[in-house]
């Protein structure tokens, strides 16, 4: 089985927006074993659209293609499908249903551009999108020579669209591939080292056509190792997932913080929150990251002990210690974060952070490595796996 990756939009064409839908599809396609053969982007007209999707449906089992399925007379994908697939379109009352519910769910009246939205080509399949108002197309269309391929449009919203793949379309991939059986995913999730840090402790884990496969991924910091495991069923693919996963814990030990949707800072209040502490931050170098991560994490888990949260301007000139300890008065939280600036040292920025708590204080320096938003992410989350690391081991701080 072979894929092609269309992604659709004028925005795309011109240069004025990266298609970054392709990349991601691919990848996860990869994860499944599937190859794609064929990247294409593509304007919003309707003639580019069918000329686009006839060729792809001639040399691909499968298409994914993202874009055009909003409410506007750009939007043209489920028109080009019905005319590539000589289908009519007709009007689905369940799917009208639900683009009218998340109007009136907001009080708001639906515009009549968005019926068009409940417009599907005669035999395909309405995606479901929990989080927008454009549902997806699933259509398997008759080629011209022999056989059928499989279409699945989404709507190019990078966050909808992966909400669909993960609970619409990687299912029925699933189920459509020869040998049947299901995929599982373990997301194991670290922080601590570098990608390629934590790919040199693994070195025989993450190699093309293991079984199960074992990817590495990095997000602001934070690696991901995703074991993909296939099945019979569920149960079949969680054992062959267990010995994979109990390796990389074993050669990993704490850098690993959690799995699946666990993100750092939802660890490091976890692990406060069940010592019975309570959390106060308040940050220089940071800029509200830790701020925002630890708010996130409190509102995730309404057992969470977050206190409060202070961001000073860049100039304050005060150190992480006061600064956890300022955080920790005036909220009346067992322990404080602070993450303040020491200076630049060889050019390259580096903060200090404080974990203040009622058996002692803990003091690191971090170097401000790589660019932009990583960077601070990248100190942020330090300085929240201070706490995690803290309380787990039993220190100073804890
Ligand atoms: P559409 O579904 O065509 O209405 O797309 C909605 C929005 O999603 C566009 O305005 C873009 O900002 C974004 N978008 C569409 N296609 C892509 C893509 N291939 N990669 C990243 N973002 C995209
Ligand atoms: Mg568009």
């Amino acid at each position: 089985m072979h894929a092609e990756v269309i992604a659709i939009g004028d925005e795309l064409t011109t240069g004025q927006r990266l298609d970054t839908n392709s990349q991601w599809i691919s990848r996860e396609l990869a994860v499944i074993g599937i190859p794609t053969s064929f990247h294409t982007t593509t304007t919003d007209s309707l003639d580019d659209g069918v000329a686009v999707f006839r060729a792809a449906i001639e040399r691909a089992d499968l298409v994914i293609a993202t874009g055009g399925l909003g409410p506007t007379a750009d939007d043209l994908t489920r028109d080009v499908l019905a005319l590539v697939a000589h289908e009519p379109l007709e009007l689905r009352t369940d799917a009208l249903a639900a683009v009218e519910s998340r109007f009136s769910r907001r009080a708001v009246p639906m515009p009549e551009s968005n019926r068009r939205q409940a417009l599907f080509p005669r035999t395909s399949r309405v995606i479901p999108n929990p989080d927008g108002t454009a549902p997806g197309i699933d259509i398997e269309i008759p080629r011209l020579t022999t056989g059928t391929s499989r279409v699945f449009a989404l709507p190019g919203v990078p966050a909808e669209m992966k909400v669909m793949w993960s609970g619409t379309v990687l299912p029925a991939l699933a189920s459509c591939r020869p040998g049947g059986g299901t995929i599982l995913f373990r997301r194991i999730k670290c922080f601590g080292a570098g990608e390629s840090a934590i790919e040199a402790l693994l070195p025989d884990l993450i190699r093309r056509g293991r079984d199960p496969l074992v990817g590495i991924t990095a997000h602001e910091a934070t690696i991901t190792l995703r074991i993909a495991a296939r099945g019979r069923d569920e149960a079949a693919c969680r054992a062959r997932i267990e010995p994979t996963e109990d390796l990389i814990r074993a050669t990993l030990g704490g850098l690993v913080f959690g799995v699946d949707d666990d993100e750092l800072e939802d660890a490091a209040l976890a692990a406060l929150t069940r010592s019975g502490g309570s959390l106060a931050t308040a940050e220089i170098a940071t800029r509200g990251r830790v701020a925002t991560l630890a708010s996130e994490a409190a509102a995730r888990s309404p057992s969470a002990c977050l206190r409060g949260s202070l961001v000073l301007p860049d100039h304050d000139a005060a150190t992480a210690v006061a600064l956890a300890e300022r955080a920790r008065r005036e909220t009346g939280a067992t322990h404080g974060l602070g993450i303040g600036q020491v200076g630049v040292v060889d050019g390259v920025e580096q903060v200090g952070i404080a974990l203040v708590g009622p058996h002692g204080t803990r003091v690191e320096e971090h170097r401000l490595g790589g660019a932009g938003t990583v960077r601070l992410a990248r100190a942020a989350k330090t300085a929240l796996d201070l706490v995690r690391k803290s309380v787990q081991s039993g220190g100073p701080a804890s």
